[in-house]
């Protein structure tokens, strides 16, 4: 399997340290306010970086952090009058809420930076034992100077003259000194860690050095993020992480492209900057939004539109609908095995293998709904295919994720039986009625040839003609 790989500025094949194993890193949120749709977008491509390597089978162990600590966790809980536990607390549980909703697997664990801060303490000692940091009035820094490979990630070399930023987030353009630790002051309040060090709280870059070291060991085969993410987060990672161990510390590292909206960064002040829940309040499925993203390369610029949402949520709806109609459909003995099933199962898996071109994975599975749909428009479809196509849909879907999952419950179903007896009854007044009912229940009736009919989920969007 080929993966590009920022660090090589190519395509490398993918080789594990161990055989059969993939140790992952994926930089996670800092929970001090919803995620966005931006966000999502990277969270759910770590989703599928991890179930493609599952589909080849590969035992993947993923590591997501959370960063509950920084900046801005600290001003906006102080401002709000809540401990840091009880503000990160929060937004940690939304976090899950709404990667839940887009089907985003559970990874391997979910550190927390404020958990992990012995670690962290740990390498800074051994960073200043060998050279790599120094103290000054308000902090310990890193001394990028002494770290040769400085720049070897992003291309951004350490200069004459350098200046040291303490701040968590700033001016991404010049390489810097950057703060290890940085020494309590009184904006910090009660925020603070008194291990040995002089009292205070770690920087954000130190917190990803030591959660991975911890949870993978020294050289781990794959980190993602971002492309923001690539400096000086993930250099500094580099220079931080090698300093101490004196090994390498990734073998690939993969980045995915931002997402724009009406094709500009999104932003609160242009007001185009929307989260899951926006989505939601405006009547959208959260699937919907993974469809769109899985249909654009990771290595390209999502240009999210409410129209393309739009055209993805008709879309998911007329694949469920497909899917279940395919299942309904009348057997015939007809044993006749279509070659081109096959074909598309085995065009689907070299797309994933090719640095995982989902949306080439993504086409192969619209072909076989095509198949289904042409097995439905005739009204029936051979025993054997209606087995091959059902199941090869079902094993695209473990990496995409887009059937839906949930059926009917029982009164739903009873009211749909209902009214197909009331249509057969040629009572249409009264089987409308109930259409309407099982509809404010959240889900269509569609009708199929002879009286049959499928319950799908209802979508805003969609009208059932
Ligand atoms: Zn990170």
């Amino acid at each position: 399997m080929k993966i590009y790989n920022t660090l090589s500025r190519k395509e490398d094949e993918f080789v594990p340290i161990e055989k059969g194993k993939v140790k992952m890193y994926c930089c996670g949120p800092t929970v001090y306010d919803y995620i966005h749709i931006g966000n999502l977008r990277t969270f759910i491509f770590y989703d599928i970086l991890r179930r493609v390597f599952e589909h080849f089978g590969y035992e993947v162990e993923q590591v997501i952090n959370l960063t509950d600590v920084d900046d801005k966790i600290i001003k906006n809980s102080r401002e709000r009058k809540l401990s840091r536990e009880e503000y990160t607390g929060a937004y940690t549980r939304f976090f899950f809420e709404d990667i839940e909703k887009v089907r985003i697997k559970p990874a391997t664990v979910y550190p927390k930076a404020t958990d992990n801060i012995d670690k962290m303490v740990e390498i800074i000692d051994v960073l200043l034992e060998k050279g790599f940091a120094y103290k000054t009035e308000d902090g310990i820094y890193y001394d990028i100077s002494k770290f040769k490979d400085y720049g070897k990630l992003s291309g951004v070399k350490a200069g004459e003259g350098m200046s040291r930023i303490k701040a968590d987030e700033y001016d991404k353009l010049a390489a810097s000194d950057f703060a290890l630790w940085k020494f309590w002051d009184e904006s910090d309040g009660d925020i603070f860690w008194d291990k040995g060090i002089e009292k205070g709280r770690p920087g954000w870059h130190i917190e990803c050095s030591a959660m991975s070291n911890r949870f993978l060991g020294d050289t781990i085969d794959i980190h993602s993020g971002a492309v923001d993410l690539i400096f000086p987060h993930h250099e500094n990672e580099i220079a931080q992480s090698e300093a101490y161990t004196g090994k390498k510390f990734v073998n690939y590292w993969v980045h995915a492209e931002h997402l724009l909206v009406d094709g500009r960064k999104m932003s609160k002040s242009l007001h185009n900057f929307y989260t899951l829940r926006d989505l939601e309040r405006l009547g959208f499925d959260p699937v919907s939004f993974r469809l769109m993203c899985l249909d654009t390369n990771y290595r390209e610029k999502l240009n999210f539109t409410m129209d393309s949402l739009r055209r993805y949520e008709k879309t998911l709806n007329d694949i469920n609908v497909s899917f279940k109609l395919l299942q309904k459909l009348e057997e015939t003995d007809d044993s006749s095995i279509d070659g081109s099933i096959d074909e598309s199962y085995s065009k689907f898996e070299s797309a994933l293998a090719d640095n995982l071109n989902i949306p080439s994975a993504l086409s192969q599975f619209f072909k076989l709904i095509e198949e289904a749909n042409r097995c439905i428009a005739k009204g029936r479809v051979g025993k054997a295919e209606k087995r091959q196509l059902i199941g090869r849909l079902n094993d695209m879907n473990g990496i995409l994720d887009i059937l839906d999952k949930e059926e009917a419950g029982q009164e739903i179903s009873r009211l749909a039986e209902e009214r197909r007896k009331l249509r057969m009854k040629l009572d249409w007044s009264r089987a409308d009625e109930l259409r309407r009912e099982v509809e404010e229940k959240g889900y269509s009736i569609v009708d199929m040839e002879g009286g049959d009919y499928v319950l799908v989920k209802r979508r805003r969007y969609i009208s059932q003609g």
